[in-house]
């Protein structure tokens, strides 16, 4: 069962992954194109395609029998009905391995499963998100064989449900600093003492919980709910995705045993780190599916409601609000499953490419789903149609699983590192503490690095068709380099806090790398089915490359010259002000 990606087009001299670099991202900073991570664009093998197909179709089935959004809302849950339907079909164990009952889907099948939750609702792609994407992938990834035994048979076929618990009322963003406390016992068990808020099915049936230890660093145990003095004292009442289920955890001298530390102690961060780099990932494709929902929504209702004396799609304003999601959904999609693909093809770091899309999907989503509301107009607001609801479930996004400022700063953070490393003298400047310390991975690139070849950045196994599409993103790379340096020398360690520039060239390699996902998309496209049949992917990729290649200039400009000191006294004004900004009229 399961399958593979179809092998890669490999060439330069092999990394140990056999790629030229192990990541694609990060290479951008140092002014270079690895075009062997991003083409040939990475397609399923035939069989997991029917596999998925298979599953995308009782997905369908099953939710259009049991599965009713506004009971869900009503009861604040998704249904134990649904969820036995679901493990009997499959469904909740996607890229467990079939010896433990699952799916054994690649992390691009997985995804695409997880793009159709996401299709069928926010609250449901969530409940699934939180048991399969983080609740139960630490076991997956980092599980010893007995645990994996112990657990993964019930979680992948929904008998059971699982949750991940990191965050605690301090600790945030800055996930580093667990207060949560877990101290080895003489017999070799664990005492673990804290609390945790807002952990999904936290009262469920098995919960991996970060914590820290004096003597060990961070640990992630498992924990059953049966466990002496592991509490779930009360569930949380949120604006949306009211069919999850949000617990308070307390955990008084709780005694885990020995078996249930998950990896090595001290790993528990890294642990942690990697389950939300994949978990990132589906949501990049789930906010695809959420984005297809809305185009269908909006496209159904422009063409049928007519207003002075026409339908509403014939107005200018209107197309352009269709065509900007239509466009960068397409730019969205290439660049999800490109990162997915690249996972699954061995490419040793997608840290950056999985931040990308966790940023760039949540975000659009959300920018989507104003536009679809507007659209709508006021029937929109009224709450028997879908769009208040999806706006309450998705607000969520961009803050959960990496603020996506943190994820930004992140990024650029990650990227400057490498340049750091490579330009003399910039070496030592420890670009990755806080504040982005809780960011994702942090790989060590340069060790890997020793054996990269470095081409010239330019991207030539597009079809000959989109060369002139190509050809913009060697300027591009090159400039991200040099004023990357330019960043660096100006402000050596102080670029830790020059979060505007990085944001900025964040956006860069966010834009750059979805004009490669896209060209490489539709690359494999005509290579496919040939030009003629392909104009109007075509020309969608062409408008979205045009539009992100000119964000990309825009950005580099603003490097340069921009308004970052005045903002950022106005902010010091205000927090000096305490309050809001100045009255125009006395009363
Ligand atoms: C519905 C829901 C479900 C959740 N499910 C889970 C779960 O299952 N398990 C779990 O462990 N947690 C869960 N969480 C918690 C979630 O992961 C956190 O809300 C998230 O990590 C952000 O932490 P915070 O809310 O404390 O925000 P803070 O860390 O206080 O940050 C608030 C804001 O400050 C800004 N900010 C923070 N740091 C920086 C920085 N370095 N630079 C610039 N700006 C910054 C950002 O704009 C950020 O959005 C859930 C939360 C919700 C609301």
């Amino acid at each position: 069962m399961g399958g593979t990606v179809a092998s890669a087009d490999r060439d330069g001299d092999p990394s140990e992954s056999g790629f030229s670099t192990p990541s694609f991202a990060k290479s951008l900073f140092l002014g270079e194109l690895h075009q062997d991570l991003v083409t040939p664009y990475p397609k399923l093998d035939r069989a997991e395609r029917q596999q998925v197909s298979h599953l995308v179709g009782e997905l369908r089935r099953i939710t259009d029998e049991l599965y009713d959004p506004a009971k869900v809302e009503e009861q604040r849950w998704v249904g134990d009905e649904v969820l036995t339907a679901l493990g009997d079909a499959g469904l909740m164990g996607l890229y467990v391995d079939p010896a433990y009952g699952g799916q054994g889907l690649s992390q691009t099948g997985y995804c695409r499963v997880s793009e159709e939750f996401g299709r069928i609702d926010a609250t449901l792609a969530v409940v699934m998100g939180v048991h399969q994407s983080i609740g139960f992938k630490g076991i997956h990834l980092f599980g010893s064989d007995e645990q994996k035994d112990r657990f993964l048979p019930d979680l992948a076929a929904g008998r059971k449900l699982a949750g991940f618990a990191l965050t605690e009322p301090t600790t945030g963003s800055d996930a580093y600093d667990l207060q949560t406390r877990a101290e080895r016992e003489s017999d070799g068990s664990w005492r673990l003492n804290g609390e945790k808020r807002w952990i999904g099915n936290g009262n469920r049936d098995v919960v991996v919980c970060f914590a820290r230890s004096e003597e060990h660093g961070h640990v992630a145990l498992i924990l059953t709910p049966d466990m002496e003095g592991f509490d779930s004292p009360f569930r949380y009442d949120s604006m949306g995705l009211r069919g999850n289920d949000l617990r308070h955890l307390t955990f008084r001298d709780v005694k885990v045993p020995e078996e249930n530390v998950l990896g090595e102690p001290g790993d528990g961060f890294t642990i942690a780190m990697n389950i939300l780099n994949n978990g990132r990932m589906s949501l990049g494709t789930g906010a695809v599916g959420a984005v297809k929902k809305l185009l269908d929504l909006a496209i159904g209702h422009v063409r049928e409601r007519e207003q002075f004396g026409q339908p509403l799609g014939e107005f200018e304003l209107v197309q352009e609000k269709i065509s900007w999601m239509t466009s960068y959904l397409y730019g969205l999609e290439a660049m999800s499953y490109l990162t997915t693909g690249m996972m699954d093809r061995g490419v040793e770091d997608v840290s950056l490419e999985s931040a990308m899309v966790k940023v760039v999907g949540t975000e659009f989503l959300w920018y989507a789903a104003n536009r679809a509301f507007q659209l709508a107009g006021g029937e929109a607001y009224m709450n028997d149609q879908p769009y208040a609801k999806i706006l309450r479930d998705i607000r969520i996004f961009p803050i959960f699983e990496g603020a996506n400022d943190v994820l930004r700063a992140f990024i650029a953070l990650s990227g400057l590192k490498v340049l750091g490393d490579e330009v003399e003298g910039m070496g030592d400047l420890d670009l990755l503490g806080a504040p982005v310390r809780s960011g994702g991975l942090v790989l060590d690139y340069v060790l890997a690095r020793v054996k990269r070849r470095v081409d010239p950045p330019r991207l030539t196994h597009v079809h000959p068709e989109l060369r002139s599409l190509a050809e913009p993103l060697s300027d591009q790379v090159s400039r991200l380099r040099h004023e990357s340096e330019a960043l660096l020398r100006r402000h050596g360690r102080e670029v830790r806090t020059k979060q505007l520039q990085q944001k900025r060239l964040s956006h860069v390699a966010m834009d750059i790398t979805a004009q490669a996902a896209t060209l490489s998309r539709v690359t494999a496209l005509m290579n496919a089915e040939g030009v003629e049949g392909t104009a109007t992917e075509r020309f969608i990729a062409e408008t979205f490359c045009g539009r992100a290649a000119g964000r990309v200039d825009q950005q580099l400009d603003r490097l340069e010259r921009n308004d970052d000191d005045a903002m950022l006294q106005i902010a010091r004004v205000a927090y000096r002000r305490g309050g809001s900004g100045f009255e125009l009229y006395d009363t």
